[in-house]
Order: C-alpha cells, then sequence, then structure tokens
C-alpha cells in the first residue's frame, strides 16, 4: 500500500472538507507502521518531512533527520547499498517513474535492519522536485523469505540427491514431478525425460496393468499406500520390482491436488525372497519340485482327478545302478546323470504333469488326466525308453535304466503320502523282478515291502552266524567231464524259506554285507576246492560270484589272495565271475584291478554275457579268460532262429578272441547238442546237474566226474523264488 502525503492531501481535502488538513495528514501518516518522508533529491538525501514513524525504524526521532539535524538519510542508509539505492532512484527520476527499492539501514541503535521503499518524485507546492515516498521494516519479513527459501533448498536437494525415487503425479497417472533417483531407476537419462517419455503410467509403467488400478483404489480407501509391490518396465523394455509408499496432497477444501511418494527398487530383495522360495521347493540340482512342493502337487492332483473324475498315477522311479556310476565315476558324474535324466524325463510328461526329485535317484512323476490304466502304460514304457538312452559320461557312453513303481488314485491311497509310499513299495517290486521295467501296487505287494525289511535284520544275522550255505553247480566239456563248480551262495530263512541270491544279493549290496558275504562264500568255496582238488588227479576249476561294488573301494585283490593262502589253494584253480557292471566304473581302476587279479594267477570269467549293453567293446578292453553266455541267449537256442544266430556268432566271437566260451542254464539235450556244434567250450545247467551240496560233488567226483544223463535230482529242493 503506497501512501503519498500528497495524495493524501489532495484526498482528505475533498472527502473530509473543513476538516484540519494538517491534523488529518499527521493522524493517517504517522499511525502508519513504517516512515512516510520528503526529501530532496540531493547526496543526502536531505528530509523535508518525516513521519513519526521514523522513530521506531530508525532509533532516531523526526527532528534529527529533518533537514539532516543530526544525521542524514544517506548516512543511515547501508554502506554497501548506498550506490545501488541512488541508482534505482536516479533512474526512477529521469523516466518519471515510480520506484521500489529494497536495502539495509543502521539504526541509531547499530542494528541492520531491510527495508522496503517506495516513492515517486513530485513537484512541491514550490515546483521544487522532490521525493515523497515510504519505508518500511521488512527484516522479519526477508528473514522468512529467507527461511523459507533455505528450507525449500534443503528440500530440493534431498529431491535431487535422495537414493529413493520420489515423484508427483496426477491421480490419473501423469507425472507433476520426479528426481533423478526416479529417472535413473526407470531408466531414463534425467526426470524430464522421464516425465514426457511415461505420459500414462497405468498402462506404460507396471507389467500388470491392473497394479495402477489398484494403486487408485487404495490411495481412494486410505488415502495412502504403503510398500506396494509391483514389477515395472524401465525405459528399454528391461523389469524391475519395486515397493511404493505414497499418500495423496489435498488442497484446503480437500480436494485431491496429486499423489506424491517414493519408489524403491527391491529387485534384488524380490530375487532373493523368489530365490529362498525356489530352494524351499526345488531340488537344487535338477531345477525340479523337490518333496514338499510334490506333496501340495500331489493333492491339487487328487482335487482334479475327482473334479474330472480321471485317474492319477503317482509313479517313483530309482535309476539302476545309480549308486555305482556314482560311487565309481565321482559324483560330478553321479550329478550329469541326474541331470540328464531330469530332463528327459520332463519331455515324457504333459504339461498338467509333475516331475519331481526327491533326492538321490528318486524321482516321482505325477501323471494326470488318464481315463484308462492303459494309457499309463503307455506313457510309462516311453519313460523307461528315453531314460534307457546312452548318456555321455566323463567322454564314455552309459545305459542306464530304471525301475518304475504305480500307485493309482484312487485305488492306492486317498492322500499323498499313502500314494507315494505305495508307489515307492511297487518300485521295490519292479528292482525285485530285474530292473529296467515298471510295477503296479497291490496290497500284495505292500505286504512284500514289509517282508524286505524283515529280510534285511535276518540276512544280517545269518551272515553273523556263518548260516550262509554255499551249493555248487557242475561245468562240463564237451564230454560230459565235470571240469569245475561255480559256487552259489544259499540262504534258508527261518521264516520264509529258501530265499534267492538274485533277491538277498542286491539287499547285501545295498547295506553293506556284501563284504562279509562273499568272503563267508569264498572260505566255503576255496576250503571246499582244496579238498576236492586232494581227491582227484584232474585239477577241478572252482568259479566264485564277486559283486561289482567289491570293486569299488578297498584291495578285494588282496583279500582273496589272503583266502586263497589261508584255504592253501592254487590260484590257477580259481574263476572270478564278474558281471558287466564292473565295467560302468572307472575304467582305468578296473583295468588296474583286473590286472592284478590275472597277475594273482586267477582267471577272469565274463557272467551273464549278452544281458548287457556294449558286451562286446569290454571283451576286447578288458583281460578276460571266459565267457559264459547268459541263459537268455541259451533259451529258445533250439527253436527259434534269431537266438540261434546270436548264440552262434557270440560264440565265433569268444572263439576268434580266444576266451574260453561257457554256456549257462542248459536245459535240454537239443540245447546242449547246438551249443556242443557251434564249438563252445563248457556246459552248464539243470540239463547237466542243479546245484548240489558239497558232500554230493565230492560222491559225484568219486564216481568218476562224468554227468552222463539223466540229470541228479536237486537234494535242497531249490528252485529260485521270483
Ligand atoms: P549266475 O552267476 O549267472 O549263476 C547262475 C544262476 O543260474 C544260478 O542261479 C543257477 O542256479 C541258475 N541256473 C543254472 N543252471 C540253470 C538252468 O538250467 N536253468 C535255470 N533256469 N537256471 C539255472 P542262482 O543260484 O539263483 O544265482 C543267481 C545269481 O545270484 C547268480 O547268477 C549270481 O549272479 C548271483 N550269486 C549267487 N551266489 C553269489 C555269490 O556268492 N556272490 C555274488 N556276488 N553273487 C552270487
Ligand atoms: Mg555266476
Ligand atoms: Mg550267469
Amino acid at each position: 500500500m503506497t501512501v503519498h502525503p500528497a495524495r493524501i492531501r489532495r484526498a482528505s481535502l475533498l472527502s473530509v472538507g473543513e476538516l484540519d488538513r494538517a491534523r488529518v495528514l499527521d493522524t493517517l501518516v504517522n499511525n502508519l507502521d513504517g516512515m512516510a518522508y520528503r526529501c530532496r533529491h540531493d547526496e543526502t538525501w536531505r528530509m523535508i518531512f518525516v513521519s513519526q514513524g521514523c522513530q521506531s525504524l530508525t532509533g532516531y526521532g523526526p527532528s534529527a533527520l529533518v533537514q539532516n539535524a543530526v544525521i542524514s538519510w544517506e548516512d543511515i542508509t547501508h554502506p554497501l547499498d548506498r550506490s545501488r539505492v541512488r541508482a534505482q532512484i536516479d533512474e526512477a527520476v529521469h523516466n518519471g517513474q515510480r520506484f521500489t527499492v529494497e536495502y539495509r539501514i543502521t539504526t541509531q541503535a547499530g542494528v541492520i535492519k531491510w527495508v522496503h521503499e517506495r516513492g515517486i518524485a513530485v513537484h512541491d507546492e514550490q515546483g521544487e522536485l522532490v521525493i515523497e515516498g515510504f519505508i518500511e521494516d521488512i527484516t522479519a519479513q526477508r528473514e522468512m523469505v529467507q527461511a523459507q527459501k533455505e528450507a525449500e533448498l534443503r528440500y530440493r536437494n534431498i529431491f535431487e540427491h535422495a537414493s529413493e525415487g520420489i515423484f508427483q503425479t496426477t491421480p490419473e497417472g501423469r507425472y507433476l514431478a520426479a528426481n533423478p533417483a526416479l529417472a535413473r531407476l526407470y531408466g531414463y537419462p534425467s526426470p524430464a525425460a522421464l516425465m514426457s517419455g511415461l505420459d500414462d503410467i497405468g498402462r506404460q509403467l507396471y507389467v500388470k496393468s491392473s497394479q495402477r488400478e489398484r494403486f487408485r483404489q487404495l490411495m481412494d480407501q486410505h488415502g495412502e499406500v504403503l510398500n506396494f509391490e509391483s514389477e515395472v518396465y524401465r525405459a528399454d523394455g528391461t523389469r524391475l520390482w519395486i515397493s511404493e509408499n505414497a499418500h495423496i496432497v489435498r488442497d484446503a477444501d480437500g480436494r485431491v491436488l496429486y499423489y506424491e511418494g517414493t519408489v524403491q527398487d527391491i529387485s534384488e530383495r524380490r530375487r532373493h525372497q523368489e530365490e529362498l522360495e525356489r530352494q524351499a521347493n526345488h531340488d537344487m540340482l535338477t531345477g525340479l519340485p523337490n518333496r514338499i512342493l510334490l506333496a501340495d502337487r500331489v493333492e491339487q492332483a487328487i482335487a482334479r482327478a475327482d473334479r474330472l473324475g480321471y485317474y492319477l498315477a503317482v509313479v517313483f522311479i530309482d535309476l539302476d545302478n545309480f549308486k555305482f556310476i556314482n560311487d565309481s565315476l565321482g559324483h560330478g558324474a553321479g550329478d550329469e546323470l541326474l541331470k540328464a535324466i531330469a530332463t528327459r524325463l520332463q519331455h515324457c510328461v504333459r504339461g498338467t504333469d509333475t516331475v519331481a526329485r526327491l533326492g538321490g535317484d528318486e524321482f516321482v512323476l505325477l501323471l494326470s488326466d488318464h481315463f484308462r490304466a492303459s494309457t499309463v502304460i503307455s506313457q510309462l514304457k516311453r519313460v523307461l525308453a528315453e531314460i534307457g538312452q546312452p548318456v555321455m559320461l566323463s567322454g564314455r557312453e552309459f545305459h542306464v535304466g530304471a525301475s518304475l513303481g504305480v500307485a493309482m488314485y484312487p485305488a492306492d491311497g486317498d492322500n499323498s503320502d499313502a500314494l507315494l509310499k505305495h508307489a515307492d513299495t511297487a518300485m521295490y517290486a519292479a528292482k525285485n523282478s530285474g530292473r529296467n521295467t515298471f510295477q503296479f501296487f497291490t496290497r500284495e505287494l505292500n505286504r512284500v515291502a514289509d517282508e524286505r525289511l524283515n529280510i534285511e535284520a535276518a540276512l544280517r544275522h545269518a551272515i553273523e552266524r556263518d548260516a550262509l550255505e554255499v551249493h555248487y553247480q557242475p561245468k562240463v566239456d564237451h564230454r560230459r567231464r565235470v571240469v569245475g563248480v561255480e559256487a552259489l551262495a544259499r540262504w534258508v530263512h527261518p521264516e520264509y524259506g529258501l530265499i534267492s541270491p538274485d533277491r538277498f544279493i542286491p539287499i547285501a549290496e545295498e547295506t553293506g554285507l556284501i563284504m562279509p558275504l562273499t568272503t563267508a562264500v569264498l572260505r566255503r568255496a576255496f576250503s571246499a576246492a582244496r579238498a576236492w582238488n586232494q581227491l582227484s588227479p584232474t585239477p577241478l576249476r572252482i568259479a566264485v560270484n564277486l559283486s561289482a561294488r567289491l570293486f569299488l573301494g578297498g584291495d578285494i585283490v588282496a583279500h582273496v589272495a589272503g583266502l586263497l593262502q589261508e584255504a592253501q589253494l592254487s590260484p590257477g584253480l580259481v574263476e572270478i565271475e564278474i558281471t558287466e557292471t564292473v565295467f560302468m566304473g572307472d575304467s582305468e581302476q578296473v583295468v588296474g584291478t583286473l590286472r592284478d587279479f590275472k597277475d594273482l594267477g586267477v582267471q577272469l570269467a565274463m557272467d551273464d554275457f549278452g544281458t548287457g549293453y556294449s558286451s562286446l567293446s569290454y571283451l576286447r578292453r578288458f583281460p578276460l579268460d571266459i565267457i559264459k553266455i547268459d541263459r537268455s541267449l541259451v533259451t529258445g537256442i533250439e527253436h527259434e532262429e534269431e537266438v540261434a544266430m546270436i548264440a552262434r556268432a557270440v560264440i565265433s566271437l569268444g572263439q576268434s578272441l580266444r576266451k574260453t566260451v561257457v554256456a549257462e542254464g542248459v536245459e535240454n539235450p537239443a540245447q546242449f547238442d547246438f551249443l556242443r556244434f557251434q564249438g563252445c567250450h563248457e556246459f552248464q545247467g539243470y540239463l547237466l546237474s542243479r546245484p548240489l551240496r558239497e558232500h554230493e560233488i565230492t560222491a559225484l567226483l568219486r564216481a568218476g566226474g562224468v554227468l552222463a544223463a539223466p540229470t541228479p535230482r536237486p537234494s535242497s529242493g531249490f528252485a529260485p523264488l521270483g
């Protein structure tokens, strides 16, 4: 509010008429908060009139200033501001304009104050140029503005340098402000680029477009959002996870002005969290769901099967020979194998199915949406075929089989635990029925599983008490003269009766009983062989079976040598029968062990030849003396041309490699004649003799050692159990 005494004078003349002009003027002017003045336009701003406000403004009374009685206004003006003030006023006067100027003054008490001066040059009653104006104290105001400015600067600093993104947006999703951190976060070169590049947050920013809607709803409901997590796009299309805290800013009337908030990059935390969740629910090696997630999936699949009226198959898979590969080639190769199998299994299933790994070599398939058991069977066949494909490990090709056990919902259980348990039981049955096959769960299998546990305990007990027996199956030459015997372990369980070695040897292998078992068998066999060889002048060879497990650790050669020594038996009379599994181990080490056996003086026989995969290559690489053609190649030899062809080929191969060829499982004269005619060297089988007890062999040898038909009856009444 500018007050010009001249104007006031004129106005008062018009409105108040006969009132004392000087008194009105005095009252008005002197009651103003500030100082009205009239001064000369000279070097000291010599005052002609100064209102009462002068006192509180400067500390000097009007009389001290008028005519520079005590001090001039130029002196009161702060030295640093004098020239600026003068220049401004001079210019305004020159242009005939009003002026406003802000500057400092020094009061009588020495205090520095900021003042605001407005004025104009006018001609006084005498026509002389004077300046009339008004000066007020703006120190407090200035300090406030200054404080505000500083506060603003502080906030701006926070805004500019915050590590969190800060934004203001319209509720519709347009940016009003964004700080550099936000621009960086979203991948824009500057806040300005962000604001112009992102003009529809809802559609451009959030990966899930419904996110913005949720954000707005929360804002409407609560006026704020806290830790609102979303996945968003950066400018380059890559994604990140953010957490937003925001609130509504309203005007005095409560109308929404804008949203304001902060954004934090939580991608790292999310990744960590997801990783933890993944770890909790997945197998680290293969990335497949683990036991926890599987249980969940089974329950879901049960619900689905109920809804759709389908079957659900839970398939327990255990790799055959995995332990062997893992122990012999090392865990690296074992891991490779498991990963390869995991991938193959995933190829065998449909989108609604699950492949899980429970640990070790145990996998589980969850097959849904089958409405016939037959379709499950074809899928299982595919699984077996896939697993059976060769795998390259440590630069060599391997064939791995698997045993599958199947439990079906609803028949075999109505919850995850029951189904898994029963599938596991069925898997054991598959393993026992020859491996690389599948079995469905039945109540009978359940009983068998319980039985197995009992057998384990009983076997341990039997070995400890040396209660295992050894029977001997003769081997004859083409004239049916007994040239050797094979030692075969026999066990009579107190409750289950005779148990087949095909059944208890694998249990012994799994439970670590194979070494004591083998020791017991070898002790008996060696001492029997020594006795027989003292009996007759023609040497009788003794063949013993060594489990592939025994080739893994410890020095099996030294152990056998020790037992030979103990029995005083010549190594030349001993044949060691090994199966192809031995060759799956580290070949250097295996070759070494076999050489050591050769050095010891024993002979090496390849058992069950023709059942494995790459037998031919083994024959060349390993120092073997004898090939035992498996029973499966002998059965049917007399009437199936294909079998006959293979047998012929094997025999001639053995001959050309200068190996002794032995035929196993010769059951009838036709087979015997065929094999003999093909040039097979030795024969073993029920046609000639079943496995016999030690004293029966003794009697046989005493009688001349020739096995003429008919076959002697087995004294033990043993028939292999399935
Ligand atoms: P293998 O070494 O191939 O032994 C031959 C198996 O065929 C024996 O079964 C024998 O009884 C059977 N067999 C012999 N001739 C005939 C025949 O004409 N027809 C039929 N159907 N079968 C015949 P067994 O005694 O049940 O032994 C099974 C397997 O258990 C053996 O196969 C061998 O691998 C293993 N085994 C037996 N004793 C031992 C042992 O002390 N240590 C180890 N590691 N394995 C053993
Ligand atoms: Mg054998
Ligand atoms: Mg055999």
